[in-house]
């Protein structure tokens, strides 16, 4: 069924938020509700389940938590050791932290508690801050499931189920852990679903863990936030590092993120940088959660411009001044692309995505074309200049770099010997050059009986 009277209009109050939640609403500067709120509150408020097509940015996260909020209030403060009277399921720690940051803003004074359960950090504290039970819990699913089997959560009270990003956890191969601990939930549960796109599985996942859900969907599949300006810089790999340092140079890119395709590239591009004369911190699956969040705070309070990043470990950042994404490369999945240009123009304000190409590339560039369903503007075309530009920071480099481009020390127009910059930028397939979120398969763990298992990163 498709929700299709969004009440647009109307504010937090006519939605049926009430009382104290209002006034938290007021003060974490939401004034009126965004269309994803307008549209899920209402069915959410009156018990029905919620499957929600919403794109990254668009207020996701009060729409499902106003209306639990709203019922856990009501409830009272009772609550039972190990339990979580409502499960949150994000796919990244990020992610999982912000909107237990978000839910902590919204229930400011309010007396409702809210834990963490994530891996990479101490289980410790968590298992700690379970103990007594609380009403909300944000979760990453692969540590959850092993607090579950082993006893120290319990999730049969958990009668509001929200899984966030369902793609993306599908994606990361959290699927049967997701599964795993819907099943876990009370029978009676509700179940919210909210996903930026909605490919076959995730509505099949949908049809087996929720019931007769009312559709909310803000904008169709695929499309990306019409204030953000795409284009396309066609450019061979071995040009790509030249080309974004000399984009770098400019000062207007006042707060960016670059999306490299696996860790080991984000490393790499780092390091260009920095060489480079930029500096810049980088976030991906095999830093540690405190270098994680170290980088993503640098980022956020702006003392870091430039952040390096891989699809998986940039999901769910929300820090709203980045000016603009760039693509160092095009991801694996067309999707992933709308997803990492949905890191600028949030919340309305302007951005800006380049995406930098490869010939190699041009099979992917168009499968994104498919699904944004839009042809991207050529803004610079690279492949006939083996020499982008003369090197803007070419002082900088260091002395013994002997393989450093030669661009200004050829006439003009004379095209490099071999592959033209000299430098071998991408060597090889390193063993771990995967794209991030491709794990080995693992074995399936069916359901919590069994043995003990390993403490694990979600
Ligand atoms: P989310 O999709 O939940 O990550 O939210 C994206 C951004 O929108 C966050 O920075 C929120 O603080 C902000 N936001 C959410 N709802 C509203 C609202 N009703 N009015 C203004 N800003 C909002």
């Amino acid at each position: 069924m498709t929700n299709e009277n969004i009440v647009e209009s109307a504010g937090f109050a006519e939605l049926g938020i009430s009382g104290p939640l209002l006034k938290t609403t007021a003060g974490a500067g939401f004034d009126m509700p965004k269309p994803i709120q307008a549209g899920a509150i209402p069915p959410l408020l009156e018990g029905r389940d919620v499957l929600a097509v919403a794109q990254t940015g668009s207020g996701k996260t009060a729409a499902f938590s106003l209306p639990i909020l709203t019922k856990i209030i009501a409830l009272g403060t009772k609550r039972l050791p190990k339990t979580a009277r409502a499960l949150i399921l994000a796919p990244t720690r990020e992610l999982a932290v912000q909107i237990e940051e978000t839910i902590r803003v919204l229930t400011k004074g309010l007396h409702v508690s809210t834990a963490l359960v994530l891996g990479g950090v101490s289980r410790f504290s968590q298992v700690k801050k379970m103990a007594p039970g609380v009403d909300v819990l944000v979760a990453t699913p692969g540590r959850l499931v092993d607090l579950v089997r082993e006893g120290e959560v319990s999730l049969q009270e958990t009668r509001w189920l929200v899984l966030d990003e369902a793609d993306r956890m599908l994606d990361m191969g959290f699927i049967h852990d997701v599964k795993r601990l819907a099943k876990a939930t009370h029978r009676d549960r509700q179940t919210a679903l909210f996903s930026a796109t909605m490919p076959e599985e995730i509505a099949a996942l949908a049809e087996g863990i929720m019931k007769q859900p009312v559709r909310v969907e803000v904008a169709p599949q695929g499309t990306t936030a019409a204030e953000i300006k795409q284009s396309v810089v066609l450019a061979r790999t071995k040009q790509k590092r030249k080309i974004l340092s000399t984009m770098l140079a400019d000062e207007a890119m006042r707060q960016v993120i670059v999306f490299a395709r696996t860790k080991h590239g984000a490393d790499r591009v780092t390091r260009d940088l920095e060489r480079d004369g930029f500096e810049a911190a980088v976030i991906h699956g095999n830093k540690s959660q405190n270098a994680r969040q170290k980088a993503l705070n640098g980022f956020r309070d702006g003392s870091v411009r430039i952040l390096v990043a891989t699809d998986i470990a940039a999901r769910g950042i929300d820090v709203p001044g980045i000016s603009h994404v760039v693509n160092f490369d095009l991801p694996d999945e067309a999707e992933s692309y709308v997803h990492r240009i949905g890191r600028t123009g949030r919340n309305g304000a302007d951005g800006i995505a380049i995406t930098l190409c490869d010939p190699t590339e041009s099979a992917k560039l168009r499968q994104v074309e498919k699904i944004i369903r839009m042809k991207l503007p050529v803004a610079a075309d690279h492949l006939d200049q083996p020499d982008p530009k003369p090197e803007p920071r070419a002082a900088m480099e260091p002395a013994n770099d002997r393989n450093a481009p030669r661009a200004d020390k050829r006439p003009q127009g004379q095209k490099p010997r071999g592959n033209g910059f000299g430098k071998k930028l991408f060597s090889g397939r390193p063993a771990d050059d995967r794209p991030e979120g491709r794990k080995p398969s693992r074995p399936k763990r069916r359901g919590f009986g069994g043995r003990k298992p390993a403490t694990r990163a979600a």
